[in-house]
């Protein structure tokens, strides 16, 4: 067994680590978006050229040489003969974050995407409301065919039929999860069959144990091949399955890992203070009790165990959560297999948008009716409502035009300069409104010379285990041979398991 990996070592994300079992039979774990490398050259509208396949990503080297991607996205103009040839049969998934999930779209569509029934169905969920960008094209998609002479130009043809890669799930789903998945997004189109089967019927031997993440579906995995390697993809204990990650540890642990390939975001991060998603539960619960104006919540949209901490922090007091279409639609392709999140105290806020309305949606309003309000219905009764609320679609205050109230931030930190201009965006328009920040505040930085937001309170739990937590795990496996991957911090690993370290 040989270990390579081609991307996510000395940074946060973009994990794409290649195993090969021997000469016929290989597989990848993640093959996710580097963000820190996309980041240098892709902000705002510039971004890649998705007529040209995969040649952007090829010339700024932000995916690695080898015979592994769809011939339908390679242009005449494009030279792969030098690329290596190497034996994948799959993509193992640990969860359906971007920065391990966001390349596989560009994957030959033989290569089968293995991972929980709730990570294919969020994948599939993606997909369905419109992500369109080459990566996303996990499950299903359209071929392309050259639309220009030379073939240096790719494209969809609109009628197409999309095809689907091999699916594996590593987990039990009822009928729900299998009619979401066939479900079309297209209004006057079908979409094939799906070809799902279970991972039992891989060409290796793979078991897959959730662990808790910020995303649900999120697992680890333990392969036995010639040796034992565990990876445990993004993982933690604080959140509401800290159970799964405990569970995960003693099976690699029962299991004899020789190789552990194990995530480190945490391990250098200065002023790490511990919040749970209990305490984040009872921060927003107090913060919504105290507040009888308007209020607003942010939150990352692919948390859904924060979507249910909000929801029910709602609930009980005495109010109803509005969310945008798209997040309920991502509910309810998590619920379809197997999360479970009540949709009672939860409806739909339709901000004034044109009115072209896209299939998933008009399925949605056809089969919920109930659940939409619109901007008018709630204007003027808001402190009945809890508003989500993320950069995106802050806009919607124009239209909504609350005077006053409270905004809580529960979602990550502002990660680097572009994320700070967001809060400040975001700042200036909740100032315009008159509305009350809690969970962040901006503070004139006298060395940068300008306002950054400065975190304060419980009111988010990180997605990632600290520092003392990634010892303990280490220390329990106790592998022979340590791969961090996701971590700005390989020198911390050295520090304390030097021997064992392999990059
Ligand atoms: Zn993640």
């Amino acid at each position: 067994m040989r270990i390579t990996v081609y991307d996510g070592k000395d940074c946060i994300g973009g994990n794409k680590i290649y195993v090969q079992i021997d000469d016929k039979t290989g597989f990848f774990f993640d093959f996710g978006n580097n963000f820190s490398t996309s980041d240098k050259y892709f902000h705002d509208y510039l971004v890649e050229r998705s007529v040209g396949g995969i040649n952007t990503y090829v010339e700024l080297d932000m995916i690695p040489k080898l015979n592994i991607y769809r011939a339908d996205l390679i242009p005449a103009d494009l030279d792969v003969s030098s690329f290596k040839n190497v034996p994948v049969q799959a993509v193992l998934l640990s969860h359906a974050h971007a920065d391990h999930a966001g390349m596989i779209g560009l994957l030959r569509e033989d290569i089968a995407v293995v991972a929980s029934p709730l990570s294919l169905a969020l994948l599939k969920s993606f997909k369905d409301t419109g992500q369109t960008y080459l990566g996303s094209d996990f499950t299903y998609f359209k071929q392309r065919i050259p639309s220009d002479d030379d073939g240096f130009v790719l494209e969809p043809p609109r009628n197409a039929t999309p095809v689907w890669r091999p699916l594996y799930a590593t987990g039990e789903a009822d009928d729900t999860f299998y009619e979401f998945m066939r479900a079309s997004p297209y209004a006057r189109a079908e979409l094939p069959e799906p070809d799902i089967r279970s991972a039992d019927e891989l060409p290796f031997d793979v078991k897959a144990i959730p662990v808790d993440h910020s995303i649900p579906g999120a697992v680890g995995f333990i392969v036995e091949a010639d040796e034992t390697i565990a990876y445990t993809g993004d993982f933690r204990f604080h959140g509401t399955h800290g159970g799964d990650t405990e569970r995960f540890i003693k099976e690699a642990k029962k299991a004899g890992v020789s190789t552990l390939i194990i995530e480190g975001t945490r391990v250098s991060r200065e002023n790490d203070h511990y919040v749970s998603e209990e305490d984040v539960q009872q921060a927003i619960n107090a913060e919504f009790s105290e507040r009888d104006g308007p209020l607003f919540v942010n939150f990352n949209g692919n948390d859904l165990d924060r979507l249910r901490t909000v929801a029910e922090a709602a609930k009980k007091n005495g109010r109803t959560l509005l969310i945008t279409e798209k997040l309920l639609y991502k509910l309810l392709a998590a619920n379809s297999a197997g999360y479970s999140c009540s949709l009672d105290g939860i409806k739909v806020l339709l901000p004034f948008a044109s009115s072209t309305v896209r299939a998933w949606q008009k399925n949605l309003r056809d089969a919920y009716p109930d659940l939409f309000v619109t901007i008018p219905d709630v204007r003027n009764r808001l402190e009945e409502y809890v508003i989500y609320l993320n950069y995106y679609n802050v806009k919607d205050l124009a239209d909504i035009r609350p005077d006053g109230g409270t905004y809580v931030h529960s979602a990550s930190e502002a990660f680097g300069e572009e994320q700070e201009f967001d809060f400040v965006r975001m700042s200036n328009w909740l100032k315009h409104y008159k509305i009350e920040i809690v969970g962040f505040e901006m503070r004139y930085d006298r060395m940068l010379g300008r306002e950054r937001p400065f975190f304060v309170g419980n009111f988010h739990a990180s997605g990632h285990a600290s520092a003392e937590e990634i010892a303990r795990t280490v220390d329990v496996i106790d592998p022979d041979r340590l791969i961090p991957v996701h971590t700005l911090e390989r020198g911390w690993f050295y520090e304390r398991w030097d021997g064992k370290v392999k990059s």
